[in-house]
């Protein structure tokens, strides 16, 4: 549906905000770009609108080369954060707006507007301005426009970021039921990996204007292709230990692991993520635990995060609610199998 073709961006004094970039999404996929500040992502969606000019490359949407169609007539949606709504229009004008561009009459786009709003629950608030409306609904008025001109693909640029916590998980439900239900092919840039792995159906996380990995939100969870992914990816970031593997044996923070036929050897990051692991305070038989002290337990709600004081390292365990031992008990830390990974020059090497 969206194909970008050796996409290159390049601003004045060398920047290169998106980079070589291949990509295919296909239609009606929910698809996010995740990325820290600064990497690409904003500069690589205002390209496919049409806003940013293309240094190199192309961008085919719907299998049309739209590489040099100016905005308005590439057929897409943009909201943007600040939601960019019109401050003098009520909110009825406000979703008519792009029918009023392509000249579709009076009657027809308030009707169209008004069953738009009425789809998400803005039918009390016609009438209104948006300097009268919450944050939350000022979004849904900034959706509603993008909806009502049915779009080939929506393109978000953090849509959400401007809402409370509370409010942006109801958001984040509401858009994913919405996209279902519209089936339109949507691109969405967030910085919250939480956000990208919840909505997406498959997430490219960026980094300096290229992608580090592509993958579904499990994929890339469970197994990200670097030591970046893997920290930027979970609400607990992945621990990562030095370690050293010889003979078919890793040894790492005072474990040991046999490795499977075919492991690297050497010096090796151990990628463990907490939720990964188990805790225990009665030591375990065999080596392949870490032997360690609770140092700090911190309550995540339903779960605690421990951590361990290992040999020369810090390890940290998601617990169950009940489950966490006090600081000073001493404890050990058991990897659930086939769950940890080994990176070199950061780049995942295999599994332990
Ligand atoms: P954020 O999450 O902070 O919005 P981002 O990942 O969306 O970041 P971009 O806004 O796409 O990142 O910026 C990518 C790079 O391009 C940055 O180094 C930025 O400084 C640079 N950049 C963006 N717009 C321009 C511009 N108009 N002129 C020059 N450099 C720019």
């Amino acid at each position: 549906m969206i194909a970008l073709r050796g996409l290159t961006k390049e601003f004045p004094g060398g920047v290169r905000a998106v980079d070589s970039l291949d990509l295919e999404i296909g239609d009606g996929e929910f698809f996010a770009l995740l990325g820290p500040s600064g990497c690409g992502k904003t500069t690589l969606l205002r390209t496919i609108a049409g806003l940013e000019t293309p240094t190199s490359g192309r961008i085919e949407i719907g299998g049309v080369d739209v590489t040099g169609t100016p905005p308005g007539r590439r057929d897409v949606a943009m909201v943007f954060q600040d939601y960019a709504l019109f401050p003098h229009m009520d909110v009825t004008a406000n979703i008519a707006y792009p029918l009023r561009i392509r000249k579709v009459p009076r009657a027809g786009r308030e009707a169209k507007a008004a069953e738009t709003a009425s789809r998400l629950s803005l039918s009390e608030l016609l009438d209104r301005r948006p300097g009268q409306l919450s944050g939350g609904q000022q979004q849904r008025v900034a959706l509603a426009r993008a909806v009502a001109c049915h779009p080939k693909a929506f393109l978000f640029d953090e849509p959400l970021s401007n809402l409370d916590a509370r409010l942006r998980l109801e958001a984040r439900t509401f858009l994913k039921r919405l996209q279902r239900e519209l089936a339109v092919t949507t691109v969405f840039v967030t910085h919250d990996q939480s956000e990208a792995l919840a909505l997406a159906d498959r997430i490219a996380v960026m980094s300096a204007g290229r992608i580090t990995q592509l993958g579904t939100p499990s994929e890339v969870f469970r197994r990200p292709a670097t030591t970046f992914v893997a920290s930027f990816i979970g609400s607990t970031p992945m621990n990562l230990l030095p370690g050293v593997a010889k003979d078919g044996v890793l040894r790492v923070a005072g474990a040991e692991f046999p490795l499977p036929d075919g492991a690297p050897e050497g010096e090796v990051l151990y990628g463990l993520r907490p939720e990964y692991a188990d805790l225990t305070t009665r030591e375990p038989g065999e080596k392949g635990a870490f032997p360690g002290k609770v140092a700090v337990v911190e309550n995540l709600g339903t779960a605690h995060l421990v951590t361990l004081e290992c040999t020369d390292h810090l390890l940290q365990v998601v617990v169950p609610e009940g489950a966490e031992p006090p600081p000073g008990t001493a404890a050990w830390a058991v990897p659930r199998p086939g769950r940890a990974l080994l990176y070199r020059d950061d780049t995942l090497v295999g599994g332990a």
